[in-house]
């Protein structure tokens, strides 16, 4: 992990610091991600350095998840720089991180960049970052501090995590438990930035947007008017039979609820299409489509009455649009919306998906949980992390004054560690 080096070393943010002067050079900041939510959540970071003069974002993209970042790309108008094109069906581990390392390493090598930026926890960030590492450029790693406590939970991603903490300079944490975790792991608080997530600042950007011609399930929803149930699975440690069985308790739900329809837009991985398909083919009232844009998927989740995912985004973005969701983890790095009351873990064991469904999906229930979502402040961000990380990066680089932090709420407030100590 990184610890506070002598002054003027990298090491610690502002230790980078030379005077501001006229016609200092533009900073290069070696942008990476491979994944959709990485894009997600990096693209307002990109266009928002982009419009600062005092830096030149490079966008370099693994490739890991190439089919899922085109449509993402398009909707915040970027054009990747470098695309090392690493993604092959079938890939073991092994061969993602070495296929991104030893092109991430020589992008570093030639380009030379100032920073390098990484988000998240997939194999790109961790191989992003060693990258910057092994070419003494600093690295700042967007999303920093979330834990499950579980190093096979969410496999491989909360050791990808931990690696990442040990080899980055400027930790960018979204929430205050965020950054206490990494403070009890020895980061230096100096070292660590609360700034929310920008996956909220992604979301205000796009809900603004026009919807991309008319998606088929979105258009039919609208017209029916049905009650929507949205559900997405991918998580690699819940393929084969934890998947088979939220797929049963799917299709229980779907049957118990003519009214409701259950959409889910699968993910492209033919293993977890493998698993969804037995117990949901031919159940009239589910529809299971291929990944729909970021643009549609907002505004099925905005028009949901219930989410059922695996996914760390969207743990994120439903309480900022008042749908209740439930986990189909174990465990979740995302404690803040359980605390609050609108996310709660239920696995996938398919009796407990079933109990837990029907409870929500009672209206009068439901109704009494939208009127609490309302008065609820979301625990993961004002729609201010881009510019707290821009202007956190910029103190790292010498070029501007310290970023303000996230506060959540005035039990966040509390319980925040104080910066200066
Ligand atoms: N998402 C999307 N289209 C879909 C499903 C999800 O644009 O069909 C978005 C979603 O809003 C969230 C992100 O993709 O921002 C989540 O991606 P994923 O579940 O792959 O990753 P995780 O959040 O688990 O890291």
């Amino acid at each position: 992990m990184s610890q506070p080096g002598p002054p003027g070393t990298p090491g610690t943010p502002g230790a980078l610091a030379q005077p501001n002067q006229p016609g200092q050079r533009v900073r290069r900041a070696l942008v990476v991600f491979g994944t959709r939510p990485e894009a997600i959540k990096l693209a307002p970071v990109i266009l928002a350095m982009r419009s600062d003069p005092r830096f030149q974002p490079v966008v370099v993209t693994t490739g890991q998840h190439s089919e899922l970042l085109a449509p993402i790309l398009e909707i915040f108008a970027i054009a990747v720089d470098h695309d090392l094109g690493i993604g092959r069906h079938g890939q073991t581990l092994a061969g993602i991180t070495c296929a991104a390392l030893n092109g991430l390493d020589d992008l570093v090598a030639r380009l030379r960049p100032d920073v390098v930026v990484v988000q998240g926890d997939t194999t790109s960030t961790f191989t992003g970052a060693l990258a910057g590492f092994y070419h003494r450029v600093p690295v700042v790693h967007v999303e920093a501090g979330l834990r499950t406590g579980n190093k096979y939970s969410p496999f491989p991603e909360e050791v990808n995590r931990r690696l990442t903490t040990a080899l980055t300079t400027l930790h960018l944490a979204p929430t205050t438990g965020n950054v206490a975790n990494l403070v009890a792991e020895g980061v230096p608080r100096n070292a660590v930035v609360c700034t929310g997530n920008t996956v909220i600042d992604a979301l205000r950007h796009v809900v603004a947007l026009p919807l991309p011609g008319p998606t088929p399930v979105v258009a039919e929803v609208e017209a029916s008017g049905a009650r929507v149930v949205l559900v997405t699975v991918h998580r690699r440690e819940s393929w084969g039979e934890p998947l088979s069985a939220v797929a049963r308790a799917l299709a229980r739900l779907a049957r118990a609820h003519p009214e409701v329809v259950v959409v889910v837009p699968a993910h492209p991985n033919p293993r977890v299409r493998a698993s969804l398909s037995p117990a949901l083919d031919g159940v009239p009232n589910v529809r299971v489509v291929e990944p729909l844009d970021y643009r549609s998927f907002v505004a099925l989740l905005a028009r949901a009455v219930l989410v059922l995912t695996d996914s760390g985004g969207i743990q994120e973005e439903a309480p900022s649009l008042g749908v209740p969701v439930l986990v189909l983890r174990e465990v979740t790095e995302r404690p803040e919306a359980v605390a609050a009351g609108t996310v709660e873990v239920v696995g996938t064991d398919e009796e407990r998906i079933v109990e837990r469904a029907t409870d929500l999906l009672d209206p009068e229930k439901q109704w009494s949980r939208s009127d609490k979502f309302r008065r609820l402040v979301n625990p993961y961000g004002d729609g201010l992390a881009v510019p707290r990380t821009v202007a956190a990066i910029a103190h790292l680089l010498g070029d501007g004054p310290p970023a303000d932090e996230f506060l959540a709420s005035r039990a966040d407030r509390s319980t925040a560690v104080d910066r200066s100590a």
